[in-house]
């Protein structure tokens, strides 16, 4: 590879969008923020995030896009098929089937791939992150959703049509009856969304404490707070034992919110998974916090997306 290629990787969300910058090394040269626009046209939003993109390009140097060191640009967006290269529907968006890629190209002047953002996560924990030794595993992205991205035998596994890879919406066995984003009942999303979370912590303690607030208060040792962790480290294993019997992974990958609170839920969680998951697995599966960033993890991995789709 020649020296000093540069990628973007964007992560489209419900309601910001992120941008970054970074060189074939994986480091983040610049970065931005800014409100996902729905009141205008998919077209022109992917304009304005080219507009962004060049103001990016102008911090690091004389270089604008069409550039041949932009080697291209990897988009994370709800409902992304990256064989189709289109968004069918995605209703946080307002979009109806939005030929995405075509319009990163047309508005970055380079090759585009488009994922779901789970997806992307994954190839960038696989490329520059905790997954680099690993051929297969699990990185599950505990957010707003519940997303999970699956690298089998050292590739990205999609499923027919992009359709599968969504361990999200596994059905876990539970007393309670809660509802899913999805329309589903007692998928892993519903219990462990920052939605299904604050649920739980309402439930089990009458408090209103964010995700952040429950992990200030099980790091400071309090029982109420130890308990739910306790809680919802039950029902991720939950999924996690479905998903290890099925795939064998190496490791489950922990990305998002909740990674934030760190080895010692970790460690927890670990015990809970070995009570659950078959004989034949336990004491095999690590559990890690993914390292690249528990909020750009998607914009990562759209540059190590590029980067490897161009260079294969
Ligand atoms: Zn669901």
């Amino acid at each position: 590879m020649e020296l000093n290629q540069y990628a973007f990787g964007i992560d489209i969300g419900g309601t910001n969008t992120k941008i970054g910058l970074f060189d074939q090394d994986g480091k983040l040269l610049g970065f931005k923020k800014m409100p996902t626009l729905k009141e205008v046209s998919p077209a022109e939003f992917v304009e304005r995030l080219s507009q962004e993109s060049e103001m990016l390009l102008q911090s690091i140097g004389t270089i604008v896009l069409g550039d041949s060191r932009i080697v291209g640009v990897g988009v994370g967006a709800p409902m992304a098929n990256y064989f189709t290269g289109r968004v069918e529907f995605a209703p946080n968006l307002g979009w109806r089937d939005v030929p995405l890629k075509k319009l990163f190209e047309d508005f970055f002047k380079c090759p585009a791939v488009i994922e779901n953002d789970a997806n992307l996560a994954a190839i960038g924990e696989k490329k520059w992150g905790s997954g680099k030794n690993l051929n297969d595993m699990v990185l599950v992205t505990l957010g707003t959703g519940v997303g999970t991205g699956l690298i089998l035998e050292g590739k990205l596994y999609r499923g027919h049509d992009a359709l599968g890879a969504e361990g999200g919406h596994i059905l876990i066995p539970h007393s309670k009856n809660r509802p899913c984003s999805c329309g589903g009942i007692n998928h892993l999303e519903s219990y462990l969304s920052s939605k299904g979370i604050q649920q739980t912590i309402k439930e089990m303690t009458n408090q209103d404490w964010s995700v952040e607030e429950l992990g200030e208060h099980f790091h400071q040792g309090e029982t109420i707070a130890i308990n739910v962790i306790n809680q919802i480290a039950q029902e991720l294993a939950s999924g996690l034992a479905t998903m290890g019997v099925l795939f064998g992974p190496q490791a489950f990958i922990l990305g998002g919110g909740v990674s934030k609170l760190g080895d010692s839920f970790n460690k927890i969680l670990k015990n809970k998974l070995e009570e659950v998951i078959h004989f034949s697995l336990r004491g095999k599966i690590a559990i890690i916090t993914a390292t690249l960033s528990s909020d750009k993890g998607a914009v990562y991995g759209g540059a190590a997306h590029i980067f490897d789709e161009v260079n294969k």
